[in-house]
């Protein structure tokens, strides 16, 4: 038996960052930049109008008040898009709008709110200071500037900032495309109603969504039954194109278990008893040419999910440029009490909330139903993974116990 961590180790040690490849920038949603992105043009391009109003020289408008308005000569429009070179004389102004270039020579824009709105003239009854109103050219980014670095991941803004200073491809750290593969004679195809001793392939689904869910790339072969040959030939068949291949079913300790059988003679591969519950029998190791990732996980459907948030999401983080983990933990109140085997990390189901006492606000935990590997329903109700260390073995109401949020977490009710 080894321990999670340990297991844990071997797998972050095997995997590397995915070598970078072109993209364009919408395609590259999600992933990490694999460059630092240094600014050719200033942000803003140019100076240029804040508000819609006039386009003035504060010296003009020294004297104005409400008792004495200054009254400007509208000279013409101006309107975000222009590109002509303009250039106010002084005594004149020009009517701006939100986003146009300011004209050489003038140095504020009064707001259209502060004036009586004129279009041949424009009555004023308050001063402007010098640079009202004007955004600089290059006050946000300047030439030359590292606007991201090497890491970044990029998400919506960071997109939009990436497309604002003229970039169109980027270097990333491509998604990991991760094959998955369903091993069973009992397993049929989603969609189905199961007969008798037929079981549908949650797990092909499962781990799909939760692939996809990582922002990364699932390939979903399917069921392959325990046939040797077939689960052999399908795994070397899927390496020439994978990133990491995960293969669910065959890997405890029964008559048919067939992935062991097939991958356990290989030197590079591993099948370890993990003290965890659920998810120990577990298979890890790098396959072929190009040393692919392949984590054999455990059939049941509970013990693969939680096998996959604990070993394989991590693996998959890294290959993909960003951190090993991207949650922290939450400390949760236990809401009653309940049984943890002996020498074993627990991985509970529980429903986590947010909950407000006397000494402000907490989160509490509750076991979120029936806990055996196989039982779907829990999984489906609980919002976070409590994981109780080894060498507990009774969880009682009160006690504190560290949870690894899956979800929202929501207020009690
Ligand atoms: P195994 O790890 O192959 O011994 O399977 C353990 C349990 O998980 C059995 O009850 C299987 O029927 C079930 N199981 C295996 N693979 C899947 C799957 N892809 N989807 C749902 N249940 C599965
Ligand atoms: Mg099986």
């Amino acid at each position: 038996m080894i321990t999670v961590q340990e297991h844990l180790c071997r797998i972050v040690d095997s995997v590397q960052r995915l070598p970078p490849v072109g993209l364009d920038l919408l395609e590259a949603q999600g992933c990490v930049l694999a460059q630092n992105v240094t600014s050719q043009v200033p942000l803003p391009g140019f100076r240029n109008s804040s508000m819609d109003g006039y386009a003035v020289r504060g010296a003009d408008l020294v004297t104005a008040s409400p008792a004495e308005p200054v009254t400007l000569p509208v000279v013409r429009d101006i309107a975000a898009g222009n590109t002509e070179t303009l250039s106010l004389a002084p005594g004149h102004s020009m009517r701006i709008m939100t986003g146009a270039p300011m004209p050489d020579g003038a140095d504020a824009v009064v707001p259209v709110e502060g004036t009586d709105g004129g279009l041949l003239e424009v009555s004023v009854s308050a001063p402007a200071a010098v640079g009202q109103h004007v955004r600089h050219a290059g006050e946000d980014i300047a030439v030359g500037d590292c606007v991201m670095g090497d890491g970044t991941r990029l998400g919506p803004a960071q997109i939009a900032l990436l497309a604002a200073v003229g970039t169109g491809q980027v270097r990333v750290t491509p998604k990991p495309r991760v094959v998955i593969i369903s091993t069973g004679d009992e397993l049929i195809e989603p969609g189905t109603r199961p007969g008798f001793g037929e079981v549908v392939d949650s797990n092909g689904l499962m781990l799909t969504a939760a692939v996809r869910a990582l922002d990364c790339t699932p390939v979903r072969v399917g069921c392959v039954p325990d046939d040797a040959q077939r689960i052999l030939s399908t795994i070397q068949t899927q390496l020439l194109s994978a990133d990491a291949v995960i293969t669910t079913g065959g890997v405890s300790m029964g008559a048919y278990d067939t992935v062991k059988e097939v991958l356990s003679s290989v030197a590079t591969m591993r099948f370890d008893k993990v003290a965890m519950q659920p998810g120990m029998p577990q298979g890890f190791g790098v396959l072929g040419e190009n040393q692919i990732p392949v984590f054999t996980l455990p059939g049941n459907p509970v013990s693969a999910s939680v096998s996959f948030e604990v070993f394989v999401a991590p693996a998959l983080r890294l290959m993909a440029g960003r951190a090993q983990q991207e949650t922290t933990m939450v400390t949760a109140v236990a809401a009653h009490d309940w049984a943890v085997p002996a020498g074993k990390v627990q991985f509970a189901r529980v429903v986590l909330s947010r909950a407000h006492s006397g000494d402000g606000c907490g989160h509490t935990a509750a076991l979120a139903g029936l806990q055996g590997s196989h039982a779907l329903s829990s999984l489906a109700g609980a919002n976070a993974l409590a994981v109780i260390p080894a060498e507990v073995t009774l969880v009682r109401a009160g006690d504190h116990v560290n949870c690894h949020p899956l979800g929202p977490i929501l207020e009690a009710p």
